[in-house]
């Protein structure tokens, strides 16, 4: 309870913000408010003394200041499309939103890097290394909504991690204001710099509870210049992992995609995404839709798909499938993937995982959660699909009784971890997975992390009852 001098201080700091930002950078529309205190999933409800938009990295760092010396909490906030209520702010806080910080500072075809302001939309900066004839890897089915700084606060995989790696592995510098205000100005563009510890880690994955990335350079790629994609009916878990290996041994950095899903995730896309149409006329258990590219033209790519598929059904792994033929058909095939998403929505409560096993051990890992789900909650349904060449597996189980959802998720996550596998593969911890991480990182662990937070965030004022 604040004591009514507090109260006053906290007024008058508010106040300081509000003249800080100015009026464009005061979100008072009760319309628009909703969107900056509601999380994605409608499943966290926050409230928020203040909304602000800083246009400038000075701005942030002078609305730090402020709330630093006030002791007030600062929710940082990106496109708000996270998955574990990361951004969600609390009554006593203010929310500091990226939005107004999008511009893309400067592209560099030569080094292969771009460096943008942490309010760019992902797709703004793909776009903008598309323009320099350059590659910017990261994918995501929220590309049109989250921003850079969200994608690096949650160290974002998607879909083309397995040829290019996690946020993580696409930064070179960033630009982070601290909890008391201060400014790191880590913009640096080299690729090899081995001095002292790599600070940037810890604000990549870092949730917004060390510091705001105001900026970020990155890495570009050369630009995909041919690109092939299947979609492929098999029947059994064990193929999918067969016809995993069998495609990366053959075609090395050429695969870029390979994802899993299961029968009821196509049906759910066909029954709730519009426009969706089932690629295969037979049902099959599982699907795979596998993608090669590569930067350079007449490689014989297509060839090349066309030799792995023939092999993969001629040993029996692969049933049927279709290559697509143009452009338009390859995106009719991800929306297959991309529109699960919207039935999911329609399922109601359940248990849901984003999990990552060895890559070896996925089948097992679904064979082992199905039988455990189902024979515990009888007429329960689970969905598995995801970046299986990642390990990477979106796991849910519908249809359990919501009491025992908190049980079916642990034993679920048991399973996890007694295949070595990871309880939070790319969503992060949030507030949803904050009972996770205590059962399953180590007590030392977690008291370094605990270290780390108190001696960048003494007052405790950075998105704080997030992650830990
Ligand atoms: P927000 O939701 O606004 O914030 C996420 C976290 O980052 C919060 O803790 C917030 O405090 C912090 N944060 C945001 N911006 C900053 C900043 N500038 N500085 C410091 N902290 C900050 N994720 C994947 O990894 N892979 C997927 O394939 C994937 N697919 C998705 C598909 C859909 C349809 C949706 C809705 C989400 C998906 N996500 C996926 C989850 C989500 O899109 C990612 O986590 C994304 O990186 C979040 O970015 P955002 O800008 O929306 O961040
Ligand atoms: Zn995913």
């Amino acid at each position: 309870m604040m004591t009514s001098a507090e109260a006053a201080t906290s007024e008058d700091a508010l106040d300081r913000i509000k003249s800080v930002v100015g009026p464009k950078g005061i979100v008072s529309d009760p319309e628009q408010l909703g969107r900056y205190i509601e999380d994605w999933h409608g499943l966290y409800a926050g409230a928020a003394r203040l909304v602000v938009l800083p246009a400038s990295t000075a701005e942030v760092a002078e609305v730090v200041r402020i709330c630093s010396a006030a002791r007030i909490p600062v929710f940082p906030q990106g496109g708000h499309t996270g998955l574990c209520g990361g951004a969600t702010p609390s009554a006593n806080g203010i929310v500091l939103g990226l939005a107004r910080m999008n511009r893309i500072l400067s592209v560099d075809p030569a080094n292969f890097t771009i460096t943008a302001q942490a309010g760019c939309i992902l797709a703004e900066v793909q776009r903008a290394a598309q323009a320099a004839d350059r590659f910017f890897p990261l994918s995501l089915g929220a590309e049109g909504t989250c921003q850079i700084g969200g994608n690096l606060s949650t160290n974002a995989g998607g879909t083309a991690v397995l040829r290019y790696g996690s946020t993580r592995d696409l930064t070179l510098g960033l630009e982070v204001v601290l909890p008391d205000g201060s400014v790191i100005e880590g913009l640096r563009s080299v690729r090899k710099d081995n001095t002292g510890y790599d600070l940037k880690h810890l604000f990549i994955g870092g949730e917004g509870t060390l510091g705001i990335i105001t900026a970020a350079t990155l890495k570009l790629f050369p630009r995909p210049r041919e690109t092939e994609t299947a979609f492929l009916g098999l029947s059994r878990l064990d193929d999918v992992m067969t016809l995993f290996a069998r495609s990366r041994a053959a075609s090395g950095d050429q695969l870029t995609g390979f994802e899993l899903i299961s029968r009821y995730g196509v049906q759910m896309a066909l029954d709730y995404a519009p426009g969706v149409r089932d690629p295969l006329d037979a049902h099959h258990p599982w699907y795979v839709l596998l993608e090669m590219t590569s930067s350079q033209t007449g490689t014989g790519l297509r060839t090349a798909m066309e030799q792995i598929l023939e092999e993969a059904m001629a040993s029996g792994e692969v049933q049927d499938g279709v290559i697509a033929s143009s452009d338009a058909q390859r995106r009719e095939l991800w929306r297959v993937r991309e529109g699960l998403i919207m039935g999911i929505r329609h399922q109601g409560a359940a248990s849901k995982h984003d999990v990552s096993v060895p890559v070896d051990q996925v089948a097992r890992f679904i064979t082992e959660a199905d039988a455990a789900v189902v024979r515990s909650y009888p007429g329960s349904r689970t969905l598995s699909f995801g970046h299986v060449g990642d390990g990477n597996i979106h796991y849910n189980a519908f249809g359990v009784p919501e009491a025992d959802i908190p049980a079916c998720h642990d034993m679920v996550n048991d399973i996890v971890l007694g295949l070595g596998g990871s309880i939070s593969a790319e969503h992060g911890i949030g507030i949803s997975k904050r009972h996770d991480l205590t059962r399953y990182k180590s007590p030392l662990e977690l008291d370094v992390m605990r270290r780390i937070k108190a001696a960048l965030d003494p007052a405790q004022i950075m998105n704080p009852g997030k992650v830990l």
